[in-house]
């Protein structure tokens, strides 16, 4: 089966190469002639998404012709966006990679990561990736336009703007001839997102590629969101157990100590039980790699939003508080798991990965399922057939199988689910009804059927209430 094809051969059009019927694999290739285009992200399918012509999980290999490709634009590093960027660099792609400022130092911690997993460990050939990887990132800055430059003389330049999903994230414009303009979201963040301001709404678009991926669903306001956290840890460690946190190393994570520092700030020598005060609490961020990602973030400080950066203002830290120990090598790393599940501390400890798949939380959840003075809590979404799904359905007495073991489980087991880095539909709505100028057509991708069926009948809605004709529908239907 060809890519997903839209229109009929006029120029621009848009070819969609993945996350249209589920939301990895993002890669949207805007077609400016013949033999001239631009890909709006090279990700990874993860679980049961596949793309339109058969790449998977399993097969990442480039499922797509890329003689046209131009340029490669990232909208931001998450692994969903930019995970077959080494795969599209072995197929023969030679373009430009633009992204943000801030994606490009992301990224090549995010790359090398995917490349060791998937490609090679062996240090000349990761090298070598690398360095290809530096002489082909080109950062941009946000809000101003750049020319791609076209073998064959097409007009075309794209302007990236903050899109407040995760650090570095931008949506894309692109323009056609000075006249035409398709916006590409990329994800998008929630209005009500710590750390990041909400992205605001491009000037104009004569077509949006937009993200669905919660446009079915509200998110729970923030502070609603933060005095359940805050319960949950004090029920959680009454009985000097430990609180298990999976999570996601990039975004989640910094979301989780920023809110961290703010319930352990709102309780200064406070005690949580007579036995633990709140500035005791260890927070033990147990991930070399989401350590890596908090140190980009704490050095990029200019990008967070004003309520942030107050805080650093005030003598704050919200990503370096005192309580806050990282783990690095492996070898602290076991001990600290022993140290935790043999000892009557208190502790949180925020491991990823973010679904229990693997990663160092593994290792934990092996060590603490089994006793029921410990909790695990999930922040985030849990996909079909991964070990955190099932320890969250199966929950305290059910059994669950981690790396071939099968683990009793009596610790016990919650969730809140408020914390995403995803705008919700009223996010999106506004986003959409915040376009000064168009759009002519809206393109609903990146979600579940139903979030984007959703998406779509509210968008119509809302353009109908205007009184407006605007094509809305998904490349997937
Ligand atoms: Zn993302």
């Amino acid at each position: 089966m060809d890519s997903l094809r839209s229109q009929d051969g006029s120029f621009p059009h848009i070819l969609h190469h993945g996350a249209v019927s589920g939301v990895t694999g993002s890669a949207h290739e805007w077609v400016v002639s013949d033999s001239a285009s631009v890909l709006i992200d090279c990700g990874l399918f993860q679980g049961r998404d596949t793309g339109p012509a058969g790449a998977s999980s399993g097969d990442l290999a480039i499922d797509f012709d890329i003689s046209r490709l131009q340029a490669l634009v990232l909208t931001h590093v998450h692994i969903d966006h930019v995970g077959r960027v080494p795969w599209l660099l072995a197929a023969g792609f030679q373009g430009p990679i633009y992204c943000s400022l801030p994606s490009a130092k992301l990224l090549l911690i995010v790359l090398e990561d995917a490349f060791r997993l998937g490609i090679s460990r062996q240090p000349d050939q990761v090298e070598r990736f690398l360095t290809v990887m530096e002489q082909r990132l080109v950062p941009l800055p946000y809000d101003h336009w750049h020319a791609i430059e076209c073998a064959d003389g097409s007009e075309a330049e794209i302007c990236l703007q903050r899109a407040g999903h995760i650090l570095g994230s931008a949506y894309v414009s692109c323009r056609y001839r000075r006249d035409h303009v398709t916006v590409f979201s990329g994800d998008l963040g929630a209005s009500h997102a710590p750390i990041l301001p909400p992205p605001a709404s491009p000037e104009g678009a004569d077509v949006l590629v937009i993200e669905s991926t919660y446009g079915d669903r509200r998110h729970e306001g923030r502070a609603t969101r933060r005095q359940r956290l805050e319960a949950m840890l004090v029920r959680a460690l009454a009985d000097k157990g430990t609180l298990l946190i999976p999570a996601f190393s990039i975004g989640r994570t910094q979301e989780l100590l920023y809110e961290l520092e703010e319930i352990i700030h709102g309780n200064r020598q406070r005690a949580m039980h007579p036995f633990l005060d709140w500035d005791e609490l260890p927070i033990v961020l147990d991930s070399p790699l989401a350590s890596r990602f908090t140190q980009v973030y704490r050095e990029l400080s200019p990008y967070w939003e004003d309520e942030a950066r107050e805080r650093l203002a005030e003598g704050r830290r919200p990503l370096a508080f005192d309580q806050l120990l990282t783990v690095d090598d492996h070898e602290a790393h076991m001990r600290m798991v022993r140290h935790l599940a043999e000892s009557a501390r208190p502790a949180v400890v925020i491991a990823a990965s973010g679904m229990c798949a693997g990663g160092r939380i593994v290792n934990y959840l092996k060590a603490m399922l089994g006793d029921e003075r410990h909790n695990v809590l999930f922040v985030g979404y849990q996909a079909a057939g991964t070990p955190g799904r099932e320890i969250q359905r199966v929950g305290r007495g059910g059994r669950v199988r981690l790396e071939g073991e099968d683990v009793a489980i009596r610790a016990e087991v919650g969730s809140i689910s408020g914390y995403s880095a995803h705008a919700d539909q009223q996010d999106l709505l506004r986003f959409v009804g915040g376009l000064a100028q168009g759009p002519a057509e809206v393109r609903v991708v990146h979600g579940d059927a139903d979030a984007k069926r959703a998406l779509i009948h509210k968008l119509k809605a809302y353009f109908r209430g205007e009184g407006r004709t605007v094509k809305v529908w998904s490349p997937s239907e």
